[in-house]
């Protein structure tokens, strides 16, 4: 999730859901994402693809409990770089601590360098047969990857607050996959080795900042076309009128957009199921049939125990 101010904006009905890509776009891509690995890999991940799909949204919970959390999903490539390619800002870590501090970093956000080092840490799970770790950051750096991905997540306009379009944030990674990722073509084809991740991580960061102009372009030309009575509309959620961006105006939009968000969803996909067999082979191709994390049927029902407590608490509270 991008920032706070983005809850606070966006309309009522999304507000819950305005985290990147939607819990539900999160979801998409760590399950198709199992999809494209190999047989070496397959059975395992199948084995907890349950597991690696409703934990593809942890980076955003942790948000509330981590104040460090935060800057690790988008980055203002706009308060670095005036124009395209991004080519001032250090690529790596330790030079750009350097060039221009933690702090500074940290205010503008890490997502590229974050998943260098969740890419390392995933290897050395891999390397140490660490299972149950193995799941974790496979699922963490599909949402990191996933977010990565998302246009509005490399410029400080990330809501359209300065340009008179907010809103746009969960509108692009929310409303439209909601709307339409019934449609969407999820076959993604098989996973490959990433010889240099930074530079495949920068030329993600690159390309979603390339975007940015039809995003914001794109929905600003519609706006003036259908007007503020069509291009808003009403639509009941849980016993509430609540407004909305009109059907028509998101078809419009997503087809304006050449199918971007499909098209940046599935890429996600990939790269995610890349990056996680770039780890495994990096760490010497572990065997992994026959290993196990946890249970997956004693799990689900530790968890489900723990959703009652929770909800029996939170009746307490009331
Ligand atoms: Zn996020």
């Amino acid at each position: 999730m991008k920032r706070i101010g983005i809850i606070v904006l966006t309309f009522i009905f999304i507000a819950p859901k305005a985290f990147s890509w939607g819990f539900h776009g999160h979801k998409m891509v760590n399950h198709s994402a199992v999809f494209a690995l190999p047989p070496e890999m397959f059975v395992f991940y199948k084995k907890y693809i349950d597991f690696i799909t409703d934990h593809s949204v942890d980076p955003d919970r942790r948000r509330y409990s981590d104040p460090e959390e935060a800057c690790r999903h988008y980055i203002d490539i706009d308060y670095y770089e005036k124009s395209l390619p991004i080519d001032t800002i250090p690529h790596y870590w330790t030079e750009a601590v350097k060039t221009y501090g933690k702090d500074t970093l940290a205010a503008h956000g890490i997502v590229p360098w974050h998943i260098i080092l969740m890419k390392n840490r995933l290897t050395e799970a891999f390397r140490n047969k660490d299972m149950m770790a193995v799941l974790r950051l496979s699922a963490d750096i599909g949402h990191y990857i996933a977010d990565a991905h998302v246009p509005l997540h490399t410029t400080h306009n990330y809501n359209g607050q300065f340009s008179g379009q907010y809103g746009i944030h969960a509108f692009w990674e929310s409303r439209l996959p909601e709307l339409f990722s019934g449609g969407y073509d999820l076959v993604i084809g098989q996973c490959y080795y990433i010889d240099s991740l930074n530079k495949q991580i920068w030329q993600i960061i690159n390309d979603s900042y390339a975007c940015l102009d039809s995003v914001l372009g794109f929905e600003k030309k519609l706006s003036k076309i259908f007007g503020d009575d069509r291009k808003y509309g009403f639509e009941e959620k849980s016993g509430r009128n609540i407004k909305v961006y009109a059907e028509d105006f998101s078809k419009a939009y997503a087809r304006m957009l050449d199918d971007q968000v499909e098209r940046r969803l599935k890429l996600s996909a990939l790269m995610t199921a890349s990056v996680w067999y770039t780890c495994w082979f990096d760490a010497g191709q572990p065997v992994l049939d026959g290993l196990d994390a946890f249970d997956p049927q004693q799990q689900t029902l530790k968890e489900l125990d723990l959703e009652i407590k929770q909800l029996m608490l939170g009746r307490q509270e009331e």
